[in-house]
């Protein structure tokens, strides 16, 4: 498995070129083109089909329209253009996950053309090209087993077959792994944000395929381009655009030439292996569908779907950033987490006007590592939670008082005020109440008062720390220390 040490040191002398084809199921009810269910998780083979989506002869598809407006949706979150008026295509091929021998597909009229997606880096922002995104309809799926008698079979399940999905193509603008993976990310949030899929990869419905090819640095024309699918992770993705570049680079370097072919991912190995050649491009004999009528999309139409994109991933990176003063790292988290945003948002909601910035921390930093490490999901009441934070902020209770206030509301639910009271937690901030502690702990230890009397500041510490025992932790160390400053004189020693 190569390093990113060693890919960093290959791609001084090489210079990767990587184009990323994403399918994505949209999330519709029912499929593209017949009213069979698209819920098919768990159900028995075959038990959501239709003569539609079996492909049937005679039977005649009907356009889904929530399908095309989630590739609008899309569309006009990448920035892309959409036509006035586009068709269906029919991709002639045979393979037994398609039983009418063709798709149903967009060829040279895509719903969505020249978009662009922007993404944070470790080496900065960096924008792709999205080339197209268009609709087309899934494809069965096929099932290898055994046998009752031990022989080898492959089943077809229809279920799939005919589920709306959304293919977009970037430019090959991409450079690095970690630029892929990004990539991916980036529009998986994109994806959910908009609500056009789950995009999740483990169930398939987000499916990325790489397309890498290497050149000497300094040269222009692209190098023997290589196709690496089957990767079920972002972190997959990454790791074999890595190995890819790996794996070129060796070859190219002792002087062999590369074929283009279609490489697997194999994740336990951590490397890609042939799956098939790519001798010619292949040669689909596209036509117009004529059992489904052109699509017009008009400007209104277009227009209502704009309205309704609301705040995209990148928008709202910049509001927390500019308008609620968070730290870049909060504000990604909070855009890329869903659960997480969503609390922050509600904390929000339930005291205007608390700074949001100790919300971001405590959300980002303790809910999450709560949420993180329990087994069951968590809950926080978001009015609890901003409760919590006003009397961390106004110093009724301490930061680390404060973590077990939370942890005990996520468990039982009980109200932060309740809790409080309960474990006796809140802070002794009154000076009249501290002077009396600070008075005692003084007239106890009179080898720090002459410590500190003599210059060794250090030794606040520890009579600060004597006050906290004293008061079992309770004590408001702001206030204690100003109490003990006081008595001793403020230029009675080290500051
Ligand atoms: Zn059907």
């Amino acid at each position: 498995m190569p390093t990113a040490e060693a890919t960093a040191a290959v791609l001084e002398r090489y210079e990767a070129v990587i184009g990323v084809e994403v399918h994505c199921q949209l999330k519709t009810a029912s499929k593209m083109f017949c009213s069979c269910s698209t819920a098919y998780d768990g159900a028995r083979p075959n038990s959501h089909t239709c003569p539609v989506c079996l492909g049937l002869p005679g039977a005649l598809p009907v356009m889904n329209k929530r399908a095309v407006e989630l590739v609008m949706a899309t569309g006009a979150a990448i920035g892309a253009q959409t036509p006035a008026a586009t068709r269906w295509d029919r991709k002639n091929y045979f393979y037994p996950d398609l039983p009418k021998g063709y798709q149903i597909s967009q060829y040279d009229l895509p719903l969505a053309s020249a978009g662009r997606l922007t993404f944070d880096t470790s080496e900065g922002p960096f924008t792709v090209q999205i080339t197209r995104a268009h609709l087309e309809e899934d494809t069965a799926k096929l099932v290898h087993g055994e046998g009752p008698n031990g022989e080898r079979l492959s089943l077809v399940d229809f279920n799939r077959s005919g589920v709306p999905l959304m293919e977009i193509v970037t430019e090959p603008d991409i450079r690095t792994a970690e630029q892929a993976r990004r990539y991916g990310e980036e529009l998986q949030l994109l994806l959910r944000t908009v609500g056009a899929s789950d995009a999740d990869m483990e169930r398939g419905q987000m499916r990325v395929e790489a397309n890498v090819s290497l050149r000497p640095r300094g040269t222009e024309a692209f190098g023997t381009r290589v196709e690496v699918k089957n990767m079920n992770s972002f972190r997959s993705v990454e790791r074999a655009v890595a190995f890819e570049i790996e794996r070129q680079a060796a070859l190219l370097d002792a002087g062999e030439t590369l074929r283009m072919e279609t490489r697997g991912w194999a994740d336990d190995r951590g490397e890609t292996y042939h799956m098939r050649s790519k001798e010619t491009s292949d040669d689909y004999r596209y036509f117009p569908e004529p059992d489904l009528p052109p699509l017009r999309v008009d400007a209104a139409w277009l227009a209502e779907i704009r309205a309704d994109l609301g705040e995209l991933p990148a928008a709202r990176r910049v509001r927390y950033e500019e308008a609620l003063g968070l730290s870049a790292y909060d504000a990604a988290v909070l855009v890329a987490d869903a659960d997480a945003g969503r609390l922050f948002e509600a904390t929000l909601a339930a005291a205007p006007g608390l700074d949001a910035k100790p919300v971001a921390n405590w959300v980002t930093g303790d809910y999450l590592r709560l949420r993180n490490a329990a087994a069951e999901p968590v809950s926080v009441d978001p009015a609890q939670l901003a409760r919590l934070v006003a009397l961390v902020g106004e110093g009724t209770i301490n930061r680390s008082s404060g973590r077990d206030v939370l942890d005990a509301h996520a468990a039982t639910g009980e109200a932060v005020d309740a809790i409080v009271a309960r474990l006796g937690l809140r802070q002794i901030s009154d000076a009249g109440a501290l002077g009396s502690v600070v008075d005692e702990v003084l007239a106890a230890n009179p080898a720090a008062v002459a410590d500190f009397r003599a210059g060794k500041g250090q030794a606040i510490g520890f009579l600060i720390g004597q006050v906290m025992k004293a008061t079992k932790g309770q004590a408001n160390a702001a206030v204690a220390t100003a109490a003990i400053r006081e008595r001793l004189g403020a230029d009675g020693g080290g500051k």
